[in-house]
């Protein structure tokens, strides 16, 4: 009899069945896929590895998060520094200082701020509506069309205007020549990809692979005290209040016998006529020196049941579903909910960690 049944090999279920290991507690985890790791997981192609669920670049301002995963695996000094490619013309990410001199000339601080906020006036000081709207009173028009609009259009398959203005919280600006895309005082790839940290977390644990917990679900529960569940709560509870929905990405691999396509890992497709939003070249995560090369263009598309779930949408007809089955899951004495799709939600990486860690803690404290 196992002390924990976990249910999905993600970075969630990994770190719960490691502390509870570490605990002298007995797991044992199950995932549907051929693999563990979730979708952090990575294929390893003639020696470069492919981020098979879309790029995943670790960071965080978590010191101790920093440390739990270095238990694990060596980081690279990897900087995510995404540029864009509008209409022919390449600008850097996130909008900084490059930017504003690749889309104006300006060449100080002063003259960008300058023309952002004499075009943010004429948006004027009405509420915005839409996410057109708040991109508008946020940025500018410039910075909006030429970055924003057609990308944003494309990810989530509806004109900027028919998208809520609460999609765009804020947009960072920064008036320095700093291309790193995130603010975190850590950031790096795992040298030998997150397999590693996979296969630390999972070290002298039992697994079981393209076992999906529905298929079989009271033999697999009665084989352990209690379960963590990782999967999706509205499944569990057998669509009982209806589909939770999410957006869904479609990626498309190329091996290539050329050294160095693009020169960066992430380039994104501002234009609404490439069909895809970025392609990815993996190679660049681990300064990699193959003579060949590997790229994914990542399409964003309308989810249906049968495709993986990767973004929740977060309106009010599902925040509302997912608040019922909450509601039930609360209820259950023998089950933790845990991770992205038991609580229907967006979560990096770093922040999984911590939730596992917390729910742990809670477990065994
Ligand atoms: P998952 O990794 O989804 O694991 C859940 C597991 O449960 C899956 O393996 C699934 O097969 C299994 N499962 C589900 N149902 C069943 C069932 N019925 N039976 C058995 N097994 C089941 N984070 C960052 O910090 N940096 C990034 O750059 C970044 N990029 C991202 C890019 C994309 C495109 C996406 C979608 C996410 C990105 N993330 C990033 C977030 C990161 O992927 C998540 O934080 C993390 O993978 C969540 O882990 P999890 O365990 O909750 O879920």
């Amino acid at each position: 009899m196992y002390d924990y049944l976990i249910v999905g090999a993600g970075l969630f279920g990994c770190v719960f069945a490691h502390e509870a290991t570490k605990k002298g507690k007995k797991c044992l985890v199950i995932d549907k896929r051929d693999h563990v790791g979730g979708n952090v997981y990575c294929e390893n192609v003639d020696g470069i590895n492919v981020h098979k669920y879309g790029a995943h670049i670790f960071h965080t301002n978590d010191k101790a998060i920093w440390d739990y995963v270095n238990q694990f695996a060596a980081f690279n000094n990897y900087v995510n520094s995404p540029v864009s490619i509008s209409k022919g013309k390449l600008y850097n990410l996130p909008f900084n200082m490059n930017t504003f001199y690749q889309l104006w000339g300006t060449k100080t601080p002063e003259e960008a701020k300058t023309i952002i906020e004499s075009q943010i006036k004429e948006f004027g000081s009405k509420n915005p509506e839409n996410l057109e709207e708040q991109a508008l009173s946020l940025i500018g028009k410039d910075v909006y069309e030429t970055l924003i609009k057609e990308y944003t259009e494309k990810q989530w398959g509806k004109k900027a205007t028919e998208l809520p203005a609460f999609i765009i919280k804020r947009l960072p600006v920064r008036y320095t020549f700093n291309n790193n895309y995130f603010n975190d005082a850590y950031q790096g790839i795992p040298i030998g990809g997150y397999n590693k940290i996979i296969d630390g977390l999972l070290k002298g644990i039992d697994i079981k692979t393209n076992v999906d917990f529905f298929k079989d679900k009271d033999e697999l529960s009665s084989m352990a005290k209690k379960i963590v569940f990782t999967g999706k709560i509205d499944e569990f509870y057998n669509y009982k209040y209806g589909n939770l929905e999410y957006r869904s990405l479609r990626f498309e691999n190329t091996k290539l016998n050329t050294e160095n396509l693009q020169g960066n890992a992430v380039v994104n497709y501002n234009d609404s006529k490439v069909p895809y939003t970025r392609i990815i070249e993996h190679k660049h995560f681990e300064f990699g020196k193959q003579k060949h090369t590997v790229i994914t263009k990542e399409f964003s598309e309308q989810w249906t049941p049968e495709k993986e779930a990767y973004y929740p949408i977060n309106n009010d007809e599902n925040q509302k579903k997912y608040q019922a089955y909450k509601e039930l899951s609360l209820q259950e004495p023998h089950v933790i909910f845990g991770g992205r799709l038991a609580e229907y939600k967006y979560y990096d990486m770093h922040q999984i960690i911590a939730s596992a860690l917390q729910k742990t803690k809670k477990e065994f404290n």
